[in-house]
């Protein structure tokens, strides 16, 4: 039985039911919504934490956030509505590992030195499992990319080179294989809805849109070809690369719904803060004519879903409009948690929101920056700022041509009117402009940066240029 099978099995169709019935019955026990709610700080203590991050994942794809062309998110709308949605949440680089890193420190990217794919995180920086490591957690990471990353501070860890029910089982066995009475923290990233977005199997060609004809697949060499060769895709190629990335997702949906099943049935959920959350999305041919997301400074790539749940603690089904980042992930849990947050982390405690979520307020700035490139977006107030005062050109996948992905000096554009970021105002608007500037300037100028270069293995190079990714 291939895995796309299995994962459309009987039983798997069957297991959903329970899993929703599940995620309801918590909000039996959960609080009512009352005028004031209780202090969250320290409320969490001694629960287990589930960290569930997947590769490529727009947030616009998703169901819960908005996406109406088809049915892609069934489960993971249901895991995002078992807690707390935010509804803006916004990735600090569109590459996998500086990302990451960036959700297991609470630094942005200069500040954890992860500026690119290959990196290696400093050994003295506190990451997420260290610091509960160290407060008495047993922690285990089960991934499916990023396996030659210098990952730190897990008892356990083990990398599936891209098959994401391989992490996932291991992810359940540990699970369930613990009788240690410490709470556990665990980490699982899936990599199926990243390009070449196999975790939907032949569902787009069979399923979605079966009567395409063209070149589009579901592998390497013909999405490459996009970029490399500059085609121009009809309206008929791009419907079926919606129909290959939305595959991706319902694979990937499918495959969040067995892990949430399974670790419902060890009993794991019940005591256990999930947050489930991108590292970044894919541009999917809506700039530029590329598909990817490393050299992405839209909403496509940064703009990210982000759920924090925690049965019998956090009230159900909320939505926080404000934007956060994903740097505030390690301020909140450790908030959450009791655990005191090493000095200079660059994210804040979203605390409040969960304490309040239907509150009102403006929210912060969030901020992405482009590795070693002196690139940076700001989102703040509906608007968004791409400041790129030396007007760079990134380089954007290996063996692509290097002016595929032209930014201009200054970009600016209304979110709320313009949401997928086509019509540049930076000229009439200048004022606005400097203000959104200064806001970088001060955001940065006092932040301590590791962005140094570094060099990588010649293996090493290889094996991120195979993934796509550009090796410096
Ligand atoms: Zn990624």
């Amino acid at each position: 039985m291939s895995r796309l099978d299995l994962l459309q099995s009987p039983a798997m169709r069957r297991s959903l039911p329970i899993l929703l019935a599940t995620l309801s019955l918590a909000s039996c026990t959960a609080p009512e919504t009352a005028p004031t709610r209780p202090d969250l700080a320290g409320a969490a203590a001694g629960r287990n934490v589930v960290l569930l991050s997947i590769d490529t994942l727009r947030a616009d794809r998703l169901n819960a956030y908005g996406y109406a062309e088809r049915t892609t998110s069934p489960r993971l709308d249901a895991l995002l509505g078992s807690g707390i949605q935010f509804e803006d949440a916004s990735a600090p680089r569109s590459i996998t590992w500086p990302s990451l890193a960036s959700v297991l420190t609470g630094l942005y990217p200069s500040g954890h030195g992860v500026i690119q794919n290959g990196y290696e995180l400093p050994d003295d920086l506190p990451t997420l499992p260290k610091l509960l490591r160290d407060s008495g957690y047993s922690t285990a990471a089960f991934l499916s990319n990023m396996c030659r990353a210098n990952h730190q501070g897990w008892d356990e860890f083990r990398c599936s080179q891209g098959r994401d029910t391989r992490a996932s089982e291991w992810a359940l066995k540990w699970v369930e294989s613990r009788d240690a009475e410490n709470p556990f923290f665990l980490w699982i990233h899936l990599f199926g809805a990243h390009p070449p977005y196999y975790n939907g199997g032949r569902l787009a060609a069979e399923e979605l849109d079966p009567g395409y004809v063209g070149d589009l697949a579901p592998k390497k060499r013909f999405l490459d070809a996009v970029m490399k060769e500059g085609l121009e895709l009809s309206a008929a190629d791009r419907r079926h690369l919606d129909a290959i990335y939305d595959a991706s997702v319902i694979g990937t949906d499918r495959i969040v719904g067995g892990i949430l099943e399974g670790l419902t049935a060890s009993g794991a959920l019940e005591n256990t803060i999930v947050v489930v959350l991108a590292d970044h999305g894919e541009e999917l041919y809506d700039h530029h004519k590329y598909l990817y997301h490393a050299c992405s400074v839209y909403q496509t790539a940064l703009h990210v879903p982000l759920g924090i749940s925690a049965p019998g603690l956090l009230p159900q089904g909320q939505r926080v409009r404000q934007t956060v980042e994903l740097i505030d992930v390690v301020p909140t849990l450790l908030d959450l948690l009791g655990i005191a947050p090493p000095a200079g982390l660059h994210g804040v405690s979203l605390r409040p929101y969960l304490e309040r979520p239907e509150a009102g307020g403006r929210g912060k700035p969030a901020y992405s920056e482009y590795g070693d490139l002196r690139i940076h977006t700001v989102l703040a107030d509906g608007w968004k700022l791409i400041d790129n005062p030396d007007s760079l050109t990134p380089y954007c996948f290996a063996g692509g041509p290097p002016d595929l992905y032209p930014i201009e000096e200054a970009e600016l554009y209304d979110l709320q009117q313009d949401p997928l970021e086509s019509r540049n105002l930076a000229e009439m608007n200048p004022g606005r402009v400097s203000r959104m500037r200064e806001l970088i300037r001060k955001r940065f100028v006092d932040l301590q940066s590791r962005d140094e270069a570094q060099e990588l293995p010649e293996d090493l190079k290889k094996e991120l240029r195979s993934l796509g990714y550009v090796a410096p």
